[in-house]
């Protein structure tokens, strides 16, 4: 069984909900991004290239916080954090604090397959990409009126409109493929009206993304100090692999025990060795979608898990 699981963010759902136009837009970028990473399952590609696939598609798409539509930083800029793991190798790679990277996960990529290390930041990020013939964009590509609006907001302590679901947000994808190889991969703007230079959970590879054959694909969505504390999609690889724990029951307690105890809150997508999906959040909401070849498929942000 091949099977994709993708995520646009988990957090507060708004009062007075999403205008139905609203939830159609987020619906048909979910369900782009779903689509395009089953492609490339579908016609046998491996779990690595479909996660890259389906997140690029969220980088693209302004609704979302990750690459264009990033939430900003106290000052207003846009510093993106994104990674990705191969679960059959237990290669990874990551980047942080970009700001002039259009996709930053295709860098992440390029930092695994290229470069002899697993995580680069900033500056040298940068001068990697320009090395590997990156394109790179004004930090301006990124910021969208929304999310100028967002940081008003936020910045004069008040919430935001019908517009995102929480000052968090992240874009995250987990698949298995037909070959049984698992991948995970995450890419955010972060935390909005974060201090610059602030890196969270989502390309610390354990914390916010994590994959291992035979085991599970991770993608972590939420307030990432927690999740980085938790170690939080390690913490469920390891409950799976070592207690015997089911992905479910994993994901559910390093959700809401674990990462509740400590006063965190947020989503989790994840895949087994199998290529069982599991969608769960502690969150109001979380913008989800999932697709496998025995012909499930699921988009939704609501309530209910899954
Ligand atoms: N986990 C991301 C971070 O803390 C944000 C989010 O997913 O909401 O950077």
């Amino acid at each position: 069984m091949y099977a994709i699981a993708i995520h646009g963010g988990a957090g507060a759902l708004p009062a007075q909900g999403l205008s139905i136009e609203r939830q159609r837009l987020y619906h048909d970028g979910l369900a782009a991004a779903l689509d395009c990473g089953y492609a490339v399952l579908e016609r046998g590609g491996s779990s690595l290239d479909a996660v890259t696939a389906a997140v690029r598609v969220l980088e693209d798409d302004p609704l979302f916080n990750s690459a264009r539509g990033a939430a900003l930083t106290r000052e207003g800029g846009a510093e993106l954090d994104a990674a990705l793991m191969d679960g059959h190798t237990l290669r990874a790679g990551a980047v942080a604090t970009v700001r002039h990277v259009k996709n930053p996960i295709e860098l992440a990529r390029r930092v695994m397959e290229k470069s002899r290390h697993v995580l680069l930041v900033g500056a040298g990020a940068e001068e990697f990409a320009l090395e590997e013939g990156f394109e790179l964009v004004p930090n301006a590509y990124f910021r969208t009126a929304e999310r100028h609006e967002e940081l008003e907001h936020l910045r004069s302590g008040r919430t935001v409109s019908e517009l995102m679901p929480s000052p968090q947000g992240t874009v995250g994808a987990v698949a298995r493929d037909a070959a049984g190889h698992l991948a995970a991969a995450t890419s955010t703007g972060g935390m909005a009206n974060k201090r610059p230079g602030r890196v969270g959970d989502s390309p610390i590879i354990g914390a916010g993304t994590y994959a291992k054959d035979g085991v599970c694909a991770v993608s972590a969505t939420g307030h990432g100090e927690y999740f980085m504390r938790l170690v939080a999609a390690h913490h469920i690889a390891a409950s799976v692999e070592y207690r015997g724990v089911g992905l479910t029951a994993a994901v559910r307690e390093t959700l809401h025990e674990r990462l509740r105890d400590l006063g965190g809150t947020g989503g989790i997508i994840a895949v087994d060795g199998e290529g069982h999906i599991c969608l769960d959040f502690t969150t109001e909401g979380m913008f989800r979608a999932a697709r496998d070849s025995k012909g499930l498929r699921v988009v939704a942000s609501g309530a209910a898990t899954r």
